[in-house]
């Protein structure tokens, strides 16, 4: 599994992360930040588990995030 915490609050909505995952992230029509859909909040972040295979596209949608707030790890 791997984990992702996203910061969302600090999202500028500039869909870097919807273009690399559309089925994960997307854009809220409310407030126009980014989404992490079937995330758990706790805190300031927005936590989930995907399979080991969304590593390489959930790395890269944190890369491409210009203001650094979309974490992953590998869990254990
Ligand atoms: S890439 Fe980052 S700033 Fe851009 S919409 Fe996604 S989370 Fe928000």
């Amino acid at each position: 599994m791997i984990k992702i915490a996203f910061l969302r609050r600090k999202c500028i909505g500039c869909n870097a992360c919807v273009e690399v995952a559309p089925e994960h992230w997307v854009i809220s029509k409310k407030d126009g930040k980014s989404y992490l859909r079937k995330s758990v909040k706790k805190g300031d972040y927005y936590l989930l588990e995907l399979p080991d295979w969304e590593h390489e596209r959930q790395t890269k949608a944190a890369e491409l995030c210009p203001v650094r707030i979309i974490r992953v790890e590998r869990g254990r």
